[in-house]
């Protein structure tokens, strides 16, 4: 970005809330603010976290943790005190950065909190006033400390299936070669211009546009919150190019009246990720001359994996993509013997976008990244005779509402605190608007009863909003196998049928 700033300085690098900002002036906030971090003690290697929403600020505070060879690590905004007090501790938190509008979340916590630094920001006002008169009266630093390509860049937080949230290292390496990849999937000239409204703290808002635009030196129109109104308005505005999305907000946004009277005519490709791509979408666009590039990936491959560019979009309607070409795919059998094109097993991916590993859990690295290299993605799909990849089912425990994860144990590790709950079951149920539907499968106690409304609001000061239930089911008891296991697949079969 620093080098993009010192060829391009008057090339707009970013818009937000319609205020402009120069390269020039963006490595200008971005070495004062990494000047407030250095006063602040912020050494090699520490690990600086930013909670807030989607604001230059974050971005800022990125560059600024990495031009000290510092960790950035984004914190989800929809959590809780209670989740977000894990995490911080977790990843050991020396300085963080809070949106004025969340120090109410994080202020109960505070005195549980690890970090040394605490700075509110006030991004409210104008969009732009983030710890100005501070950062105003710090000399921007001049030197950058130097990086290697397999140092940490940053550290997301990705939900097990143990219910606790691990971080996956990315490195600088991995996040640069997703950006090369994503180049070379759907181009990229600094004439681009990329609207990005997924959220930073997810490794589809952060790296497949976002760090990209400035890895191209072209121009971020950037949201504070994803608004499909306000999405179609900035294509027009700005004349959009690219915008990275979950297939839930390609929907909203087709939902909205305007949709129709919207100039989509600035658009080369939209790219899709999280989950599958209706057909019915990829329609709706085709119709308005927009084509959808896929991408299938996880927050541990830096994320994209797979990629379907549009000339394949109907031939392979379906799949995933193919590998970009530093990357690899293979599919295993449970003894980890991969499996011949049309046979369906776990997805394993390799390449140097994969993660360095779990923050402090060898135990977790172990299992996740086999001593040849492959990590296992807990997804299951097979190849086909040419190399495309398709994606039937997952290995691991876990539902998507809206693209967002979403980690059954640690839902029904809270659920089952309610008196009333004998046995919980949490399952992913087909959903048009989510794409699933977080579904909390009861039995209750003797004699006991229990509204939907009543379980979300007893789970609602322990779970981010979009982990909540958004259906109960009441049985009688749980089918589970003769070892006591649930039975999850016979559950999802008996509510769909
Ligand atoms: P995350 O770590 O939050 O990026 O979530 C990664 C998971 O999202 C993957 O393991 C898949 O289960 C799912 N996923 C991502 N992309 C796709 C896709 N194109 N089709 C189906 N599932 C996907």
């Amino acid at each position: 970005m620093l080098r993009r700033a010192a060829l391009n300085p008057e090339r707009t690098a970013l818009v937000f809330e319609e205020r402009e900002l120069l390269y020039s002036e963006f490595a200008d906030r971005v070495r004062r603010q990494a000047q407030l971090l250095r006063e602040a003690g912020v050494c090699v290697g520490d690990r600086v976290g930013y909670l807030g929403f989607n604001h230059p600020a974050l971005l800022e505070t990125l560059f600024a943790a990495q031009t000290l060879g510092a960790i950035f690590v984004p914190l989800n905004f929809r959590l809780t005190a209670e989740e977000l007090t894990f995490i911080i501790n977790d990843a050991g938190i020396h300085s963080l950065f809070v949106d004025d509008t969340l120090r109410p979340v994080l202020e109960p916590a505070r005195d549980n909190l690890c970090c040394r630094e605490f700075f509110a920001s006030e991004s409210e006002a104008d969009g732009w006033r983030h710890l100005d008169s501070e950062r105003d009266a710090a000399q921007p630093i001049t030197s950058v400390v130097s990086v290697d390509q397999h140092d940490i860049a940053v550290i997301m937080y990705t939900s097990g299936t143990t219910g606790l949230p691990k971080g996956a290292m990315l490195t600088h390496g991995n996040l640069m070669w997703n950006n090369i990849n994503a180049s070379m999937a759907f181009g990229g000239t600094r004439d681009n211009v990329i609207l990005t409204a997924a959220p930073l703290f997810h490794i589809g808002g952060l790296n497949v546009m976002t760090l990209h635009s400035f890895h191209l030196g072209s121009k971020l129109v950037l949201l504070r919150n994803f608004d499909a109104v306000q999405a179609l308005e900035n294509f027009e505005r700005y004349q959009v190019t690219h915008m990275f999305g979950a297939p839930a907000m390609y929907l909203f946004m087709s939902q909205q009246p305007q949709f129709a009277d919207t100039d989509l005519s600035s658009v080369e490709t939209l790219i899709c990720g999280a989950a599958p791509v209706p057909e019915s979408l990829i329609e709706l666009y085709g119709a308005r001359g927009v084509s959808f590039c896929q991408g299938y990936g996880l927050t541990e491959t830096a994320p994209f994996s797979a990629f379907l560019t549009p000339e394949f979009a109907v031939s392979k309607l379906g799949s995933a993509g193919q590998a970009p070409i530093f990357s690899d795919t293979r599919i295993v059998d449970p003894d980890n013997q991969p499996l011949p094109a049309g046979e369906k097993g776990e997805i394993c991916l390799a390449g140097p976008n994969i993660m360095k590993g779990y923050w402090n859990r060898p135990d977790a690295t172990a299992s996740a990244i086999d001593s040849e290299g492959w990590f296992h993605s807990g997804d299951i799909g097979y190849l086909d005779e040419d190399g495309f990849l398709f994606i039937c089912d997952r290995l691991k425990d876990m539902v998507i509402s809206g693209g967002e994860n979403v980690y059954p144990a640690e839902v029904e590790g809270v659920l089952y605190k309610h008196d009333a709950i004998a046995e919980v079951a949490v399952i992913g149920m087909p959903d048009e608007k989510w794409g699933e539907a977080v579904t909390a499968v009861v039995a209750l106690h003797e004699g006991r009863s229990l509204t939907l409304e009543e379980l979300r609001a007893f789970a609602d000061p322990h779970l981010a909003r979009y982990k909540l239930p958004l259906r109960l089911e009441i049985v009688d008891a749980l089918p589970r196998n003769p070892a006591g296991k649930v039975l999850k697949f016979v559950l999802k079969e008996d509510m769909s049928g």
